[in-house]
């Protein structure tokens, strides 16, 4: 069967699209190779999706979409896409299971934030480390806050979470930030902000939520185990180590800016017919709002293709 609309990934951005391309009444199938929901899923709380009053969990924001855009007809399967071919009109993914065959195919893989990838680490995700301050940032009120990184994001995102948090310290592998002058200066000007220098955390502890975290100093290898405040029992470790793109596959078929793919504001990549949605483009602001409105106009614009075209 040659499929309408092929989604890679079942995030926001790919249920979205599988959503508008699937009312559209075209045929419409989404390829996920875990679970879906993407990124999002790991966040215990989404409290700035425009509506989402109730602070829907991420899951449950997932299951709602998937819902939908299966209420309007788009198919899912689980599947692991290893090659593609966009050479044709018509487009071939081969996967793990089987081969798929689309008049358009919408990329929507997401990224991943990297992980400090110290022990503790995975447990203690969404119960005090975090890897978004705009999710996550006001549960942190009145706490204390360590940020890991010394970025754009990290600089960044420290200034955003000194709105909550009574104080921020940025925890950087070297003695120098590497963010922008301009972002460095007002992070500097704020009196909320510490820094630990040359210092990595190698251990993250706690009993169902973050109690103590162990901080290493690259220059002298001494270790010293920070804990919450006793009244807190609780504190925040923010982790801006960079992001990677989940676009590997598409590397030197599709035209990319530092791994994120490049596309027009109607979501279209330098291939016709393929489009690409969500985090893995380049973008200001990778938000669940942003890679919905990306998933709907990236399948309106597949509609168009195909009416054009075929
Ligand atoms: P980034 O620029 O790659 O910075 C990552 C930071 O994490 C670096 O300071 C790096 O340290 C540190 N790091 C990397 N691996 C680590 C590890 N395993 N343990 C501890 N620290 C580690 O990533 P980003 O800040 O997310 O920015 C990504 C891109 O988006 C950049 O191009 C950035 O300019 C852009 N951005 C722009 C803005 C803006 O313009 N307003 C805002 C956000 C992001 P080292 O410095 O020692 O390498």
């Amino acid at each position: 069967m040659i499929y309408d609309v092929v989604i890679i990934g079942a995030g926001p951005a790919g249920l979205s699209a599988g959503l508008y391309a699937a009312r559209a009444r075209l045929s419409t199938l989404i390829i996920e190779k875990e679970a879906a929901g993407g990124q999002i899923a790991t966040t215990d709380e989404v409290a700035n999706y425009p509506g989402s009053i109730e602070h829907a969990t991420g899951p449950s924001l997932v299951a709602r979409m998937v819902e939908q855009a299966e209420e309007f007809g788009a198919k899912r399967v689980t599947d692991t896409i290893l090659s593609v071919d966009f050479s044709q009109d018509v487009k071939v993914l081969k996967g793990e299971k089987q081969e798929y065959q689309a008049k358009t195919i919408i990329i929507a893989t997401g990224a991943v934030p990297k992980h400090i990838g110290c022990p503790g680490e995975k447990e203690l995700t969404g119960r005090g480390i975090s890897y978004c301050a705009t999710c996550d940032g006001a549960f942190f009120e009145d706490l204390e806050v360590f940020v890991v990184g010394g970025g754009d994001s990290a600089v960044e995102e420290a200034m955003y979470l000194t709105k909550f948090a009574r104080k921020v310290t940025i925890v950087h592998r070297r003695d120098a930030l590497r963010a922008a002058k301009s972002i460095q200066e007002k992070a500097l000007k704020n009196e909320k902000i510490e820094y630990l220098w040359d210092s990595v955390i190698t251990e993250v502890k706690g009993e169902g939520l973050l109690e103590s975290i162990v901080v290493k100093n690259v220059k002298t290898n001494e270790e010293t185990e920070i804990f919450a405040d006793e009244e807190d029992g609780t504190f925040g470790v923010f982790v801006f180590v960079g992001y990677d793109p989940a676009t590997k596959l598409f590397e030197g078929i599709i035209n990319m800016d530092g791994g994120y793919i490049i596309t027009d504001d109607n979501m279209k990549t330098n291939i016709p017919g393929v489009f690409a949605a969500g985090d893995n483009r380049v973008k200001s602001l990778r938000q669940v709002v942003t890679a919905t409105a990306d998933g709907a106009i990236a399948a309106t614009q597949a509609e168009k293709y195909i009416e054009e075209k075929f």
